[in-house]
């Protein structure tokens, strides 16, 4: 049975000494000291390994059962629900006024990272709620927000969001479903969703479905598409339950992985629903949605790579498998443990160095998110609406990598049920497909922030790079072993943006050959960019005369090589850009 720790060190590390959050002049961050982050966090770590941790199997081997036509969670799940619901972990960041503790969104992160580690399928009923309660609350007219607002907060009601239909996922200006006006101001939505995570379940009174859909005589394609709320159950004005609504469950779908979340067909038929913003603006208010919820993927990307990385280090120090190459280290033994042999070292530190960097790149994230919401820092949003992409590609496709690269540790019991390892690979794969195929992240990265404002962001996104290496170069060490790589690494950053802008207008398919190769060039990028600060942090912890001498040397031993094994990866990446959309449209489709 695979098991987890909450990695609290770290998650303190991150929120102190790298964002240093309790200094930063933005509303709320000045609460978030080391003893109260530290008091949460030990909290949700004692929840996420002692109640859904083990609940993470379960949910795989048993899913989700539809029974005449109510969907069943596994066993134990409903239990685990009130117990988050009764600790108030669904409301931390949501405003007081609407039953929440008003918390950063920094902090959010930080204690869904241990929660979606111990079991992403079972967290998802929460997170899409959270999606869900995001986008009322910045599209919702104030009686939507008064009705759905507090019960979406506790999660006395759940959330949904569904854009999915049988024809169409990422081009979802050919939608189907429509919504016709009735006179009392409501609208009948009718057609049929597919893939609709926690489409139904038996851990809340209601579901609230988001639903884009169609209003009849509006205009073509995506710009015709309109957002509805529709609740399961219909409900009176205080919110107490009436009748079903339209809203049915097809059929629960079998897949690889997230067992224990009930991805369900949706049909509507001319269900209730209410209309949430403007007509035919409705991807404006579900990108609020959309936002979020590719930061979270991103993050369930490296959750997942987190909580395989730790069985993997305890398989490692455990099985006995062969003699080191330079000498015995367990004479007592019939072998030496694997831990001992470079290339089972050389893995773990793949897995580890990526996981920290990717949380650091996260966290920040979610500050950024903070910083542009509660200052209103233009700055901020346009780095994070330029990460967002990099965050989720990159993060994902890394963090399964990196499970399967765990699960390798393990040899052949790695691939056999029993040890839990297949789960974590299982479930992170679909984080690569939801929220956006990763394909269209490295799109709209390439395609569409690159340009965004006159290529502001991007340029800020250089300069702040470009700063940071100037003003810490006189620290040697940091310099030689930390800002040299960053400067090439960002160096062959530019060069790929560079050529982007002399060839891809010429031929926009020139720029989108190499867009997936810019999406992981700038995650290493970013992440090389959060080693070097990490880093800093780390000698000044250690000139400071800081206890834990141990953690920040290994945080440097890390940093190092990430700097020196995975940072030039970008150098591949620039040469494959470089060679534009030859090779790649070289042949006809019949050819394939
Ligand atoms: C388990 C699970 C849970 C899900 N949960 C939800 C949910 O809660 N709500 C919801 O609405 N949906 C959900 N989805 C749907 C998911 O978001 C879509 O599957 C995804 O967006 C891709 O759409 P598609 O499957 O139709 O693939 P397609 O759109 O057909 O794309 C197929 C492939 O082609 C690529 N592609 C498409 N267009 C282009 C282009 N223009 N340029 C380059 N490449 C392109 C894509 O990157 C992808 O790799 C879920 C799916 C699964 C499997």
């Amino acid at each position: 049975m695979p098991t987890f720790t909450a990695p609290i060190k770290d998650l303190q590390f991150v929120l102190h000494d790298l964002l240093r959050v309790s200094e930063q002049e933005i509303e709320g961050f000045a609460d978030l000291d080391r003893d109260f982050t530290g008091a949460v966090l030990e909290e949700v770590g004692k929840l996420s390994s002692e109640v859904l941790s083990p609940l993470n199997v379960v949910g795989d081997t048993e899913g989700c059962t539809l029974e005449n036509g109510v969907v069943r969670t596994p066993t134990g799940f409903k239990e685990a629900f009130d117990k988050v619901r009764e600790g108030g972990w669904t409301a931390l960041d949501a405003p007081e006024e609407f039953g929440g503790q008003g918390l950063p969104y920094v902090m959010h992160t930080a204690v869904n990272e241990p929660m979606v580690s111990a079991n992403m399928a079972f967290n998802m009923y929460q997170g899409l709620t959270h999606g869900a309660f995001s986008a009322i609350l910045a599209h919702g007219t104030d009686a939507q927000k008064a009705m759905y607002l507090p019960k979406l907060a506790s999660c006395e009601w759940t959330g949904t969001m569904n854009l999915t239909e049988p024809h169409c996922g990422t081009d979802l200006g050919l939608m189907r479903t429509k919504a016709v006006p009735q006179d009392n101001g409501t609208y009948k939505v009718t057609g049929q969703k597919i893939f609709i995570s926690a489409g139904d379940h038996d851990m809340s009174d209601n579901v609230i479905h988001l639903v884009l859909a169609k209003i009849p005589g509006g205009p073509d394609g995506i710009k015709g598409v309109s957002l509805f709320i529709v609740p399961k159950i219909r409900h009176d004005e205080d919110g107490n339950l009436k009748d079903r609504n339209g809203v049915s469950v097809g059929k629960i779908e079998e897949k690889m992985g997230i067992h224990g979340n009930s991805t369900c067909v949706m049909n509507y038929d001319e269900a209730e629903g209410y209309l949430i913003g403007e007509e035919h603006k409705g991807m404006r208010a579900m990108f609020v949605m959309m936002n979020e919820a590719r930061l979270g993927v991103g993050l369930q990307g490296y959750a997942q790579a987190e909580v395989a990385y730790q069985n993997a280090v305890a398989y490692a120090l455990d099985r006995l498998q062969g003699r080191a190459v330079t000498g015995t280290q367990n004479p007592e033994g019939p072998a030496d443990p694997l831990i001992v042999h470079p290339d089972i070292r050389r893995n773990l530190m793949d897995q580890k160095s990526f996981v920290e960097g990717a949380r650091a790149f996260t966290f920040w994230g979610a500050y950024l998110i903070d910083r542009a919401h509660r200052n209103d820092d233009a700055e901020a949003l346009g780095l994070i609406s330029l990460m967002t992409p990099v965050i989720k590609g990159f993060l994902t496709d890394k963090g399964f990598e990196y499970a399967t690269a765990a699960q390798q540790v393990y040899g052949g019991h790695g691939y056999i049920e029993e040890w839990g390892m297949s789960q974590f690979a299982r479930d992170a794969r679909i984080a690569m497909i939801y929220e956006g195929a990763n394909g269209i992240q490295a799109l709209d990265l390439v395609g569409r922030k690159l340009a965004q404002d006159g290529g502001k962001h991007v340029m800020a996104f250089f300069d702040m790079i470009k700063t940071f290496i100037k003003e810490n170069e006189d620290h040697d060490d940091l310099k030689t072993q930390f800002l040299d790589p960053l400067k090439q690494g960002s160096k062959d950053l530019q060069a790929a943006a560079m050529y982007f802008m002399q060839n891809g207008v010429k031929d926009p398919n020139n720029a989108l050959s190499g867009s997936y190769d810019f999406m992981h060039m700038m995650g290493h990028v970013c992440l090389g960019y959060m080693w070097a600060r990490m880093a800093k942090a780390s000698f000044e912890a250690l000139d400071a005369g800081a206890d834990d001498v141990d953690f920040y040397q290994s945080k440097l031993a890390t940093g190092r090589y990430y700097m020196q094994r995975q940072l030039p990866a970008t150098g591949m990446h620039l040469a494959r850009i470089n060679t534009g959309a030859e090779s790649v449209m070289a042949l006809d489709a019949a050819s394939f």
